[in-house]
């Protein structure tokens, strides 16, 4: 899952990418509104954290920017603890929930977990595939019951083709969601974890469709 932080106080941004980093999620960072909104138009999120006030352009108007263009991504959106803003003109913008500062780091994860479940079909909190199951909240896989352990990344290529099961998922695609702005490699890392994966889960589980990517099927268990 790809996140997009934009907050001008560097440290938090910084602190805040590496948390999510730390937990399997690919994170790219913004420091001022315009750089913000630019990166989450031209990019495809999972979900955007957004601060209020923002050099160049104040998070309500790239919240609402996004919005009268159509684009959907969940936004958890930082206020300031002064009160000069208030939750609802947030939501009235289009954000999807909001957290006060200071926050707890544990208290932001739950959030942004939440919002991501939201997201994912049905709202369903564990994606079933099967036999297969995948908890992106305990980042807990199991197959046919028993518990399969993958790294932070196997798990988040695991999680975007769960996601998506029964559909075709190009490489570049889990590229894009997996791996942050800053990769620059070879698109064919994605062959790597999912070697991977199969090994782990079973040949069968993710199939190879020819010249477009992959697509995961109920596991043969
Ligand atoms: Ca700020």
């Amino acid at each position: 899952m790809r996140v997009l932080i934009v907050e001008d106080e560097k440290r938090l941004a910084l602190s805040l990418a590496r948390g999510l980093r730390a937990e399997g999620f690919a994170v790219d960072v913004a420091h001022d509104g315009i750089d913000g909104l630019h990166k989450a138009t031209e990019g495809s999120y999972d979900l955007i954290v957004l601060d209020i006030m923002l050099p160049g352009m104040n998070g309500y108007r790239v919240c609402s920017t996004l919005r009268a263009a159509g684009d959907e991504t969940p936004i958890l959106m930082l206020t300031a603890k002064d009160g000069e803003y208030d939750e609802a003109e947030g939501l009235d913008t289009g954000a999807d929930d909001y957290l006060t500062k200071p926050f707890s780091y544990v208290v932001l994860l739950a959030r942004v977990r939440a919002l991501l479940r939201r997201r994912t079909r049905g709202g369903a909190s564990v994606l079933r595939v099967g036999e297969l199951t995948v908890d992106p909240g305990a980042r807990r896989v199991t197959l046919d019951g028993r518990e399969v352990t993958l790294t932070a990344k196997e798990f988040a290529v695991l999680e975007y083709l769960a996601v998506r099961a029964g559909e075709v998922v190009s490489k570049a695609e889990i590229l894009e969601h997996v791996w942050d702005f800053a990769y620059e490699g070879d698109v064919n890392i994605v062959e790597v974890y999912v070697s991977a994966l199969r090994r782990k889960l079973g040949p069968d589980t993710i199939v190879t469709v020819r010249g477009a990517g992959y697509r995961m099927v109920r596991p043969d268990v």
